[in-house]
């Protein structure tokens, strides 16, 4: 149970002002020795981030259909924020912006998947445990998961997601299992320390597809029922809180909101309008005092009026303020519109009752007037236009920065001998692009046709998708869109043939190049595919991606030789490319040089998420050179990246024997034999485990009719004698050691026959 009595919001804030809002002493680790004074009232804080959900489709905001009893409830014990802004239509950005207090320019995450949150950012988790909370976190997706840094200041972080069909980036799980492991937070935490406690539900995110029994409650609106199923499982979480006696601040904010078809856009990700960037935010707990905020605040508010309510000093250096009452303008952002369909960027502001949106044709509502923005006022408003874009400018450099870091000569000439660059680096000029709002009918056919193909009806949304090509010819993005539903429609030929008509069509544009790259190497046009990469590295000559497709086609075509010679020059030049050395390193150590490997290997596995294949080497070295704990460690870390695979199974079970973990030996065996029930490797591990447990006479019987499915196997022929000895037959043990002798010679035979030559290894340039 927390020890500090339920404060008061003025009592919390006047703790505040006598800790001193001056210099934040939270950005750096609190010294064991020196606990915060006990005078200062630590109340557990629970956060929880609602993905995807609109703040009016809960009752609290209006909506007469919710069933959303227990954040209503929530909102009206406490702060309820009626006009909160996301940065972005997009969760990690948003999610950035949240933890860090920071305009996205400022933290630097500008889209899904382009970057990840720095350690040098100091997150609500590190400000909390620097001041003596313990820290928590169960997150639903790929998208809030520790790959982009959002584990910062965690001491627990929950966030193993199953991928079903590897489709890494919509792994998501729902929000029961979410709570239960905000649960086990709970009953695990110390009695007598406050509690950080954050928790992400996605399950508002589309598909809308909520579980029993709200799948029916809500069949004509699935949306509402995903957001009913969350609502009751955050009662339940509650529930177990109050179980341990703690009485937490809950934030109950969302990432973003969700169009449902306002301004054509189904979903989120692309607009800026209100529809995705309107949220719920709720402050709620013991000292708040009941309250409706109307004046517009944002996400970035969040971390200095959470540090202002929970008694923490207030850090300068942030953008966000303690809110309500310091109003102040609140940005907005959106660069999918040029990732995906190659129109202008849209950026946004929110002052008082107005909203700018700039870019070529800048759009103006009257938010208050009205909340739908349907009247855009800019052409009759050019004052306000003007003053709007004023405050625009006056809030930061907005531009995503362009590309940076130059090769070095020496290398740039080496990469251009061997053919791989013939162009210098390109940048997007944003000022050059057409503005979106003058395509929207594009964007909503391009939008209906792809929900068509996501729920099979493929015909009809490629009529759709060929519409809008036609009548935007010149998107690149369009095509790779098309491609992909005539993929999903199974019509792979047809998709190959637009890949490579695009290609042509657009010979500068690196990601489709390497999209045609992907989908043509995928579809085993290893040739072409090579060439297309290599064309897209010679759109943009350092792109490390490009590179990475370049080696990855030259190993499907086995030109190992090349693929060598190409990385080592590459990382010569870039000797911090991760990606390029897991590759080399790969290569190598599959090459039968592990000792070049190794260091490569290690490099490429500092990465927060390595790719596949390279913890497992790791593995499979560590074993080699006998540190079982730092090969158990690596495998594990595998398969916690990649889920479970043959082979890192296979070299788990036989770390695991070496080990002595013989019961887990055994159960890993039994899972892997369910699969496999006839494969000698796995019999053989199972056995061992047996030996080693002294269960000779199971172990006996399992081998001998492992050896009527697997005849002649030496291992098993040799793991029978050391049985047949333990168990005192030394003639029979005797015969059937020399048997395995035989056996394991011929089987070197074989094998050496049907081994291809390794590639020779080499280094250097
Ligand atoms: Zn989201």
């Amino acid at each position: 149970m927390n020890p500090t009595s339920p404060p008061r919001l003025l009592a919390l804030i006047a703790g505040a002002m006598l800790a001193g809002c001056g210099s934040d002493p939270t950005s750096a680790p609190a010294p064991a020795t020196a606990p915060p004074p006990a005078e200062v009232p630590r109340p557990d804080v629970v956060l929880v981030t609602l993905d995807t959900t609109r703040a009016d489709r809960l009752g609290a905001y209006g909506h007469p259909q919710a069933d959303t009893g227990w954040l209503d409830a929530k909102a009206a014990a406490g702060m309820r924020f009626q006009r909160a802004y996301a940065v972005q239509p997009l969760t990690i950005p948003s999610h950035s912006s949240i933890m860090t207090g920071l305009w996205p320019w400022r933290h630097g995450v500008r889209s899904n998947g382009d970057a990840t949150l720095d350690d040098s950012m100091t997150t609500l988790a590190e400000r909390f445990k620097a001041g003596g909370w313990q820290t928590g976190a169960s997150v639903a997706a790929f998208v809030t998961s520790r790959d982009w840094g959002f584990n910062q200041g965690f001491d627990t972080f929950l966030d193993r997601i199953e991928q079903p069909g590897k489709d890494t980036w919509h792994a998501h799980r729902t929000a029961d299992k979410v709570v239960d492991d905000a649960i086990t937070i709970v009953d695990q935490a110390q009695a007598d320390q406050p509690l950080f406690l954050w928790v992400h539900v996605y399950d508002a995110h589309f598909p809308y597809t909520p579980p029993a029994p709200y799948a029916e409650r809500f069949a004509d609106r699935p949306y509402d029922g995903e957001i009913a199923f969350v609502d009751d499982q955050l009662e339940r979480l509650e529930g177990a809180l109050k179980a341990k006696g703690r009485e937490p601040l809950w934030v109950l904010v969302g990432d973003h909101g969700e169009s449902l078809g306002e301004h054509r856009e189904l979903t989120h990700g692309l607009f800026v309008y209100d529809a995705t960037q309107r949220v719920p935010l709720i402050i709620s707990g013991p000292g708040v005092e009941p309250a409706v905020i109307d004046q517009p605040v944002s996400q970035v508010d969040l971390m200095p009026t959470l540090m202002k309510l929970t008694g923490r000093p207030v850090p300068e250096d942030v953008d966000g303020k303690v809110q309500p009452g310091n109003p102040h303008p609140a940005w907005m952002e959106s660069f999918q519109l040029t990732e995906q369909f190659g129109y202008a960027p849209h950026t946004a502001v929110v002052d008082g009752g107005h909203k700018l949106i700039h870019k070529p044709q800048p759009e103006l509502y009257d938010l208050v007037g009205d909340p739908d923005e349907r009247t855009d006022l800019a052409p009759t408003q050019p004052d306000q236009v003007t003053r709007m874009k004023g405050v625009l400018d006056a809030m930061g450099p907005v531009m995503p920065t362009g590309r940076t870091q130059a090769l070095d000569p020496e290398a740039l000439a080496q990469l251009q001998a061997l053919g791989y660059i013939t162009t210098s680096s390109f940048d997007v000029d944003f000022a050059s692009l057409p503005d979106p709002a003058l395509h929207r009918d594009v964007v909503g056919k391009v939008l209906r046709a792809e929900m068509m193909s996501m729920q099979g009806q493929h015909q009809d949304g490629l009529v759709l998708m060929k519409e809008a090509l036609d009548e935007q010819p010149a998107v690149a993005g369009l095509y790779t869109r098309y491609g992909r539903m005539l993929f999903a429609a199974g019509k792979k030929d047809e998709g190959i043939r637009l890949f490579d008509d695009a290609a042509d069509r657009f010979p500068q544009d690196v990601d489709l190049l390497l999209r045609a790259a992907s989908t043509i190497g995928r579809t085993g046009g290893d040739a072409r595919s090579l060439e297309l990469a290599r064309r897209a590295l010679a759109a943009d000559p350092e792109s490390d991606r490009a590179a990475e497709f370049v080696t990855g086609a030259l190993i499907n075509l086995r030109q190992h030789e090349e693929a060598l010679a190409f990385t080592a020059s590459w990382l010569a030049a870039r000797p911090t490319a991760n990606n390029i050395a897991a590759l080399r390193g790969i290569l190598l150590f599959d090459g039968g040089n592990a000792k070049d490997a190794e260091a490569l290997l290690r490099q490429a596995a500092k990465d927060s998420r390595p790719r596949e294949g390279v913890c497992q080497r790791l593995g499979a070295m560590a074993l080699g050179a006998g540190v079982l704990k730092d090969a158990v460690r690596w495998l594990e870390r595998e398969e916690s990246l990649h889920g479970p695979s043959p082979r890192t199974d296979r070299l788990l079970l036989v770390v695991l024997g070496r080990m002595g973990e013989e019961e887990r030996a055994l159960a890993l065996a039994d899972r892997l034999l369910k699969d496999s029930p006839d494969d000698p490797e796995l019999l053989h591990a199972r056995g061992v485990a047996l030996f080693d447990l002294g269960r000779l006479d199971e172990a006996r019987s399992e081998v001998e009719a492992a050896l009527v499915k697997a005849p002649e196997q030496p291992d098993l022929l040799l793991l029978l004698a050391n049985i047949l000895r333990k168990q005192g037959h030394q003639a029979e043990a005797e015969a059937m050691r020399t048997r395995a002798d035989a056996a394991h010679a011929k089987r070197l035979e074989q094998l050496q026959k049907a081994r291809p030559a390794p590639p020779p290894p080499r280094t250097g340039g």
